[in-house]
């Protein structure tokens, strides 16, 4: 399979709206669910940050295995990292460089203060400073000791601009709503979650979705543990690379920046 990353598939000149569809990955899970031990692993990791970010122990492992299969068949994707699953230093540039993108999925979102703090927090351990940044968890549950669970998009909205990110993707599930443009930040309220159809109308097939990102930008949702353990969702996954050609976020929400007049 031969996949191009060569953003002028856009044909901006002749389909000014035809922004294509592009791979949000949120890491939620350093050790997978696979064994007991692996479960405790994850667990003491998330709640306490006292696990070692070692290779041998599997830590990432399902991120990583979908990053070689994105990577072998040039599909460009965004990984959201928490500051609790960020990789180990030599890993970094595996996850950053073309055709990828680094973001941050933040936890701490209660006051500024905090979404700052996690903020300096990730760009002390990746190198770099996000662009953008997605939510963990849609306000349902809480996740971990120190997760905040409310899920106020608006709130992030403001956190977002004022920290100077050029996105925020939301966790909505109407993945046709498209992108919006809130005082120069890309506001993005939903995406299709691969990994959850269920969460979207009864109907809504791949098919459907990729039919819509013909001529306007949509956001594809997976999470790694899910298409690591998942046939399903690694079968859908191929489905989807085999059927359209996926944009970088990062360009996908600057071609659409460039394109709409903030409101
Ligand atoms: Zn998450």
């Amino acid at each position: 399979m031969q996949l191009t990353t060569d953003i002028s598939v856009y044909q901006c000149e002749n389909h000014g709206e035809d922004m294509g569809l592009s791979l949000r990955i949120d890491i939620d899970n350093p050790f997978g669910y696979a064994t007991f031990f692996r479960k405790v692993l994850n667990k003491v990791s998330l709640d306490f940050n006292l696990i070692p970010r070692w290779s041998s122990l599997g830590y990432l492992d399902n991120a990583k295995a979908l990053r070689d299969y994105l990577a072998g068949n040039g599909v460009p994707a965004t990984w959201f990292f928490r500051n609790e699953t960020t990789p180990g230093r030599r890993d970094i540039s595996t996850f950053s460089r073309a055709p990828f993108d680094l973001a941050l999925h933040a936890e701490r979102t209660d006051t500024f203060e905090n979404f700052a703090a996690e903020v300096r927090k990730w760009t002390r351990a990746m190198g770099a400073r996000p662009t953008g940044f997605s939510k963990h968890g849609s306000g349902d549950r809480k996740l971990s000791r120190k997760h905040v669970m409310e899920y106020d998009a608006e709130a992030f909205i403001g956190f977002g601009n004022r920290a100077g990110f050029e996105y925020f993707s939301g966790n909505g599930t109407e993945y046709n709503q498209g992108f919006q443009n809130r005082g120069g930040l890309v506001y993005i309220p939903s995406v299709f979650w691969l990994d959850n159809p269920t969460l979207h109308t009864p109907g809504t097939t791949l098919d459907s979705v990729v039919e819509f990102s013909r001529e306007n930008a949509v956001v594809v949702l997976v999470h790694p543990i899910w298409w690591g353990t998942q046939l399903e969702v690694r079968a859908q996954l191929e489905s989807l690379i085999r059927k359209t050609e996926l944009q970088g976020m990062r360009e996908q929400v600057r071609h659409f920046r460039e394109t709409s007049a903030s409101p």
